[in-house]
């Protein structure tokens, strides 16, 4: 076995759900430098957008690219979709879905936040009940999974009561969207956001929003951002054919044709989730023989990133952590408010015999 101590420092599989495990054909894309208005450059966005519209499974859905990370992308489609005159709906069970609420309120958009906790599910009854104490609401956010946890929230509950009660469905599928099947048009979806860096196994620096095309059309263009401004970046894409306004994440883009051609070789969104699950079955195995048990309860548990509960007795996050390091994976700390957890992605260009790796390495590393 190599000498940990000589694994340099950014050569760690990354178990964190965004950024990410890449792989080295995704990151030698990137090793030239190309023009931001050059034809064949705007062509390959051109090639990424249909290709994202594929993956969305309809062609009723435009893609639409836009510069940063992934909450740059939600404030970019709160503040150009939720206009003035309407209010917003959050159902929150995490950080992801608490902070839609804090862009409306810098944003001035008028919203109510129903909070489930970050142990609770928004399934059909939290949607009816957010209906019931905030009548107004024209639109209506969830987020899949909540990578606070790693619940995955049951759209296919939850997208039926919004449909039906005449509000627009704006889904946060950041962590999930090209690793778990989504059915946008069978679910109603109207706006789904993700981003590079997630299942699809890009490497950071924009998202993207899915938006059915008659949503954008009939969006009143009075955006709250010049940067983040979604209707005047798809015009501008429309128009220019693939010319993004301002400087484009040029290697970025590169990085994530091939990570998607990557997930077509795969086999597609089907199964990449099938290796996802693999991993996360693998990851929740290896740790129970250590007595190391998930928050989430494994219907609700999404294949993207496991949240475990710390041991009982004396546990040393930053020792494992460091022991981890040096052995070559990174893991999260823990974002659950109301309980002491540890987390570990299972995304990325990760594979089940890596997680038995890493299972080793924790039984190694036993502090506790
Ligand atoms: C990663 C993620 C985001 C965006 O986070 P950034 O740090 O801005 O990229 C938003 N929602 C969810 C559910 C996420 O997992």
């Amino acid at each position: 076995m190599m000498n940990p101590d000589l694994v340099p420092d950014n050569d760690y599989l990354l178990l964190t759900p965004g950024p990410l495990s890449t792989s080295k054909r995704v990151r030698a894309a990137m090793l030239q430098d190309w023009c931001t208005w050059d034809d064949s450059y705007n062509q390959l966005t051109q090639q990424v957008r249909s290709r994202l519209v594929e993956l969305a499974g309809s062609d009723e859905y435009v893609a639409v690219p836009m510069q940063g990370s992934g909450s740059f992308v939600v404030e970019s489609l709160l503040g150009s979709v939720v206009g003035p005159d309407h209010a917003l709906l959050v159902l929150a069970n995490g950080a992801y879905g608490r902070r839609i609420g804090q862009i409306c309120q810098v944003l001035g958009i008028s919203h109510h936040m129903v909070d489930v906790g970050d142990v609770g599910v928004v399934d059909a009854e939290v949607a009816h009940r957010g209906l019931a104490e905030f009548p107004q609401a024209t639109h209506v956010a969830v987020v899949h999974c909540e990578t606070t946890t790693g619940v995955l929230n049951p759209l296919d509950e939850v997208a039926p009561v919004v449909t039906a009660s005449g509000r627009k469905l704006l889904v946060d599928a950041m962590s999930s969207f090209g690793g778990v099947p989504i059915d946008l048009a069978g679910l109603g979806i109207d706006h789904l956001v993700s981003s590079a860096n997630k299942c699809i196994q890009g490497v950071p620096g924009f998202g993207f929003v899915l938006s059915r095309r008659t949503e954008l059309e009939q969006v009143q263009h009075a955006p709250r951002s010049l940067a983040l401004d979604l209707v005047g970046q798809w015009r501008a894409m429309e128009q220019g054919e693939g010319k993004w306004r301002f400087t484009s994440p040029t290697h970025v883009v590169h990085a994530f044709a091939e990570a998607l051609t990557e997930l077509a070789e795969e086999g597609g969104v089907e199964a990449r989730h099938d290796r996802l699950a693999r991993n996360q079955v693998t990851l929740v195995e290896g740790l129970a023989a250590l007595g190391l048990h998930p928050v989430v309860e494994r219907r609700f548990q999404s294949p993207v990133i496991t949240a475990f509960r710390y041991p009982e007795g004396p546990f040393d996050f930053a020792a494992l952590y460091q022991g981890l390091k040096r052995e070559g994976f990174v893991i999260y700390p823990g974002k659950v408010s109301q309980l002491v957890t540890f987390r570990v992605g299972t995304i990325g260009d990760v594979q089940p015999a890596d997680i038995d790796r890493l299972c080793a390495a924790f039984a190694r590393l036993r502090h506790w």
